[in-house]
Order: structure tokens, then sequence, then C-alpha cells
């Protein structure tokens, strides 16, 4: 029932987000940061929890510097599928603009009950994506259940604000490496054509049927159809 708000929120014959199911995924523990330039630009920053993606709006982006606090907004589970989307949500649709997959790796955690400290309202992990890496802290501010921060733990992958910016400095894509403008203009396309590969994954065989011609279609179809008239009488 975890997706049920997440299906609520969208129209899927308009918008070309995938439908919330709960499948298995390829990838355990996958980590990644979407990039979001809805009615404001926020990095909706996912963890891979049983099943589902537990989903946070960053509206400022990670930091690297252990000193800087980053408010993330707690927003509803997102489904396993939503990890790889990049490309344009409808505009009237729910989080209408554009989608970068900004960051993806995995994450890791050396709780030995995530679902309880992700209840508690802290989850401590190291990501290992092409963008972050290292060690960080969500902390779920109590007396507002919505608001969690994102924090840096001081590692070797941290660096002082003042020296490095990293939403400044990383603006592609890790799936296409296109910048906002470029998915804007072209997400429709790659959309469908993610579409087709992911179509042509599963084990669905019907290579013959589109061989053969309106006519032969037509014949067979009247073949099957006086052999059920045969099966009856
Ligand atoms: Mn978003």
């Amino acid at each position: 029932m975890t997706l049920a708000r997440y299906n609520k929120k969208r129209n899927f014959t308009i918008t070309s987000e995938p439908p919330g199911k709960k499948k298995s995924s390829k990838t355990k523990n996958l980590y990644l940061i979407q990039k979001h330039a809805a009615s404001h630009l926020h990095y909706d920053f996912r963890l891979e929890l049983n099943g589902r993606l537990l989903s946070w709006a960053v509206p400022k982006g990670p930091s690297l510097d252990p000193n800087v606090k980053r408010l993330a907004m707690h927003v509803e589970d997102h489904p396993l599928d939503y990890g790889s989307f990049e490309g344009t949500i409808p505009k009237g649709q729910y989080g209408g603009g554009t989608v970068m997959l900004w960051d993806t790796g995995t994450w890791e955690s050396d709780d030995p009950n995530l679902e309880a400290a992700y209840r508690k309202g802290h989850l401590k992990f190291t990501l290992k994506g092409k963008k972050l890496k290292g060690t960080w802290n969500l902390v779920q501010i109590k007396r507002n259940p919505k608001s969690w921060l994102l924090i840096k733990v001081d590692d070797k992958y941290a660096k002082p604000a003042d020296e490095y910016d990293i939403t400044e400095k990383k603006t592609k894509s890790v799936k296409t490496n296109r910048t906002m403008d470029q998915i804007a203009k072209k997400s429709r396309a790659v959309w469908n054509s993610n579409r087709e590969d992911e179509k042509n994954d599963k084990p669905i065989m019907k290579p013959k049927r589109k061989s053969v011609s309106k006519a032969a279609k037509k014949n067979s179809a009247k073949k099957k159809l006086s052999a059920k008239v045969q099966k009856k009488k």
C-alpha cells in the first residue's frame, strides 16, 4: 500500500513517469538523486528500502560541507522503476517539469534494522554514487516530522562549501550527460526509446506476428474462428 499515494497523484495516461508497482529491482540498495525543475527547483533524494524508494525533496541539493545542513522534505514513496526516470512531466501534472537523473549508485548502512531506524527518524549510511560518496546522515526534525536534514559526515569526501559547491560544479545527467535544457527539449523521444528497451527485455515473444501481413492475419483469424466453431460442433 506504500505506493498508493504516489499513484493517486499521477495520471499515467498523460505523464511518462512509470506507474507505481512493487517489484524486485535488479540492483539492491539503489541510491539516486533526480534534479527536478518543478514549480521550484529541488533535488529528489531516494534510497531503496524493502521494495520502494524512500524519498526526500532537497530544495538546495546536497552539500559536501559537514557544517551545512540541507533541509530534506519527506515525500511519498516512489516505485523502484522511478529510479531510472529522466524526462519531462507534462505541465499541469503533479510535479510538472524537467527531471534529470543527477546521481545514481548504491547505499550501505551498518544499521541492522533500517526500517526501525527510518521510523525513528535517523539514517546513517555510506553512498557509492557517481557524484556523492562517503558517509551521510539523514535526521528528522522531531517538532516538524516532514522535515529532515541531510548532512555530510566529515570524511575524506567532505569539502568546505566556500571551496566547492557540487550542485554548481556538476550540472549534467549521469544517465545521458545532458543538461536540464537538453533534457527539456529531447526528453520525450529518449523516454519512448527507453520504454522500447524495457519492452525488449521482457520475455514476451511475439516477433512472428509483426512479420505477418494484414491479409494473412485476417486469414488466420478466420481459421481460428472456424476452428472454434468446429470444436463447438
Ligand atoms: Mn520532485
